[in-house]
């Protein structure tokens, strides 16, 4: 029996099993199908406090988790295939075996949704993001190109303009999604030209490791044509990982879980930490901080249950 279950090894994951392990309470963090969370496929963050020359990505998961393991967190890879949360202890299914726990904290966080196109994912890091905050500094005064017809790639466009010489925004279809005030605004920018009802066909060059050009095709006339561009954010929207609790867990119509205040879910003793439930700043220090709410939320759990 556990005291506290953490599932999802991201910043918000591995935030609540620093706090947990150092209230001795031998959390079991399960890593899951994306080591390391988002941050795992960020090259350099540049805004998380503490580090004024930056830091790789991948570098601050593993330190977040040796700085968990030192205070005694038990890591384990593996995915959670079934929960019953009905009733106390709950029980969670990895990978066919169950694992009884007091606590539960969900930070399986949100995947970015992506294009699959062939080099794609090749290229994530080099030039290929899903997140314009964590990345857009990178391309000062450099050609960069948006996809997608929503709130957010109207809000990464906008903001990309601070850094990029040019944003090229391309949607699928003739509407868009967006909000009208986010649309407008996006469209009187002098830096973002608009292409819609066009594709991507591919993203290049793999030869040269980074970002250089893609292969469009416009859907109505079939016209296909090449542009140069050195960066490529995708802004299709985010898938959150919460299949396993649904119909257990209150989730909203995208799948998110609904806090009900604080790190607290609809179930007494599960809590919810980073981008599974926020759609709204999906940043690596808003994720941190929910980790360290759900882990004081659980451990004041515990206590007030005599554990
Ligand atoms: P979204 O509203 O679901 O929009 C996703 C966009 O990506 C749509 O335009 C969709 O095209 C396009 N898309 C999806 N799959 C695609 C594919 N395979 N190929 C090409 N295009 C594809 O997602 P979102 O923009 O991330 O927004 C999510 C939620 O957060 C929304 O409720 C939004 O209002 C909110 N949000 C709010 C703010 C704000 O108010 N500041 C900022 C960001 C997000 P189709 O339209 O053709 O389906």
């Amino acid at each position: 029996m556990r005291n506290v279950i953490i599932i999802g090894s991201g910043c918000a994951g591995n935030t609540a099993a620093i706090y947990t392990a150092r209230a001795n309470l031998k959390p079991l963090v399960i890593i899951g199908h994306e080591p390391g969370g988002q941050l795992s496929i960020t090259t350099e963050v540049e805004d998380v406090p503490g580090f004024p020359m930056g830091i790789d990505g991948p570098g601050l998961d593993e330190n977040m988790e040796k700085q968990a393991e030192r205070f005694g967190a038990e890591y384990v890879y593996g995915t959670v295939v079934e929960a019953d949360l009905s009733k106390r202890p709950f029980r969670l299914n990895i990978d066919g075996e169950w694992h009884d726990t007091r606590t539960l904290i969900i930070a399986s966080g949100a995947s970015a949704r992506w294009l699959g196109l062939a080099n794609e994912q090749k290229l994530i890091g080099h030039g290929v993001s899903s997140c314009a905050t964590c990345d857009g500094a990178f391309y000062r005064e450099r050609k960069v190109m948006v996809i997608g017809g929503g709130d957010t790639a109207m809000e990464e466009a906008n903001f990309l303009t601070r850094f990029a010489s040019h944003v090229t925004l391309v949607h699928r279809r003739e509407q868009f999604r967006a909000s009208k005030i986010m649309l407008d605004r996006a469209r009187a920018n002098p830096k973002i030209t608009f292409l819609h009802s066009t594709v991507v066909d591919d993203v290049y060059d793999i030869g040269q490791n980074s970002v250089t050009g893609v292969r469009l095709r416009n859907v109505e006339t079939g016209r296909v044509w090449e542009q140069e561009v050195d960066g490529f954010f995708v802004a299709i929207g985010h898938i959150p990982n919460t299949k396993a609790f649904k119909g257990q867990i209150d989730l909203d119509h995208d799948g998110y879980i609904v806090t009900r205040g604080g790190a607290r879910t609809n179930i007494e003793g599960v809590f919810h930490a980073g981008d599974v439930q926020d759609r709204a700043y999906r940043q690596a220090i808003t994720a941190a901080g929910m980790g360290c709410m759900a882990a004081i939320e659980a451990e004041r759990f515990l206590e007030a249950e005599g554990h």
